[in-house]
């Protein structure tokens, strides 16, 4: 393997610029503070109308970061993925006492409606400037034990500018537990422990063999196709085991230089990603020095709304193998 390129430099916070600080910071924020709950009460959760599960944790973060962002950022819309209609009906009391008990403890003086106001405010459309948000990407992780991920992203004119991941349970240091991962455009990427302290350069592996390619996947089969993920990988003839993730915690092995390749095929082939599963990890990747396209090449288009209407499916990696297994990709998937 080449040797990885000596880009470990630590940067000053400011040197992000004023609005990376502030998001990085409602995020690290919301992560201390659900570190103060115990873990039973966040995970508490109900099942949406797609069947997904939504819980305690999903609508405290969204509530706790949107005002945040609401006080920094007054005139952003947000576009986040949770609403607060499922904690309205009758049957959702317990749950949606317990949300407003957290949020309150945090922000002292809101009330039920105000709580459910902060998760709703969530609801903007995507115009020319707006941040998207997951307060919880992997929420199955999180109710496992696996990994998961805070996701905030600055969207303009179609672009992601700013990439925030806070990731509780990802280690990049074996004394630190929670990684707080931070992208910004054209100027890098970095991490710092969740708890604080100082930031370090992130850069992907230089590895640029097939067949030593280490390979990211969802931890849910029903997310990506498990079975197409394995093909591909025997027409690499790789011979790492694959590592099956939740979230965008893959996102940030990929940039950390841990993995190469990270494959998104989707089970049902009119899938679409939503915007806040993508838009932070891409970034991070791509200011990591790695490339991010769909399963066709294209890059990923963020001009659609919510959803990535124009792109089928997610391969990142560290850029030295992305043609390699884009082509494996055409010749088992899309041809
Ligand atoms: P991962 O753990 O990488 O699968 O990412 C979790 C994300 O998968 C969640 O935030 C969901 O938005 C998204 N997701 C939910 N259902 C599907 C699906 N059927 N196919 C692909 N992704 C999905
Ligand atoms: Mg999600």
């Amino acid at each position: 393997m080449i040797p990885r390129p000596a880009r470990r430099a630590q940067v000053d916070a400011e040197a992000l610029g004023r609005e990376a600080v502030l998001a990085a910071e409602a995020v690290r924020n919301t992560v201390q503070f659900l570190w103060t709950v115990q873990h039973d009460a966040i995970r508490s959760s109900l099942t949406k109308t797609d069947a997904s599960p939504v819980t305690v944790a999903d609508f405290v973060v969204q509530a706790l970061v949107v005002a945040r962002l609401a006080r920094d950022f007054p005139g952003d819309p947000i576009v986040a993925e949770e609403d607060a209609t499922p904690l309205r009906p009758e049957t959702a009391d317990v749950l949606r006492r317990q949300v407003v008990d957290l949020v309150g403890q945090h922000l002292p003086g809101s009330d039920t409606e105000s709580v459910l106001a902060w998760i709703d405010r969530g609801a903007s459309s995507c115009g020319h400037r707006f941040w998207t948000l997951d307060p919880i990407d992997g929420t199955r992780g999180l109710l496992r034990g696996g990994q998961y991920a805070i996701a905030l992203a600055l969207m303009i004119d179609g672009m992601v500018q700013i990439g925030i991941l806070g990731c509780p349970r990802l280690s990049l240091r074996q004394d630190v537990e929670g990684s707080l991962a931070i992208a910004v455009r054209d100027k890098g990427a970095w991490w710092a422990p969740l708890s604080g302290g100082s930031l370090t350069q992130l850069a992907v592996s230089a590895e640029t063999r097939p067949t030593h390619a280490r390979a990211l996947h969802s931890y849910e089969s029903r997310h990506g196709d498990v079975t197409e993920f394995n093909r591909v990988l025997r027409g690499l003839r790789t011979v790492e085991p694959p590592v099956l993730m939740d979230g965008q915690a893959k996102h940030v092995l990929l940039a950390a230089g841990s993995a190469e390749v990270l494959l998104r095929i989707p089970v049902d082939h009119d899938y679409r990603e939503a915007m806040w599963d993508q838009a932070a990890g891409s970034l991070l990747v791509q200011e990591a020095g790695g490339r991010v396209t769909d399963l066709e090449g294209k890059p990923l288009d963020f001009t659609t709304g919510r959803r990535l209407l124009r792109n089928r499916g997610v391969l990142a990696s560290n850029g030295f193998l992305h043609d390699a297994v884009l082509r494996v990709v055409r010749q088992r998937i899309v041809g």
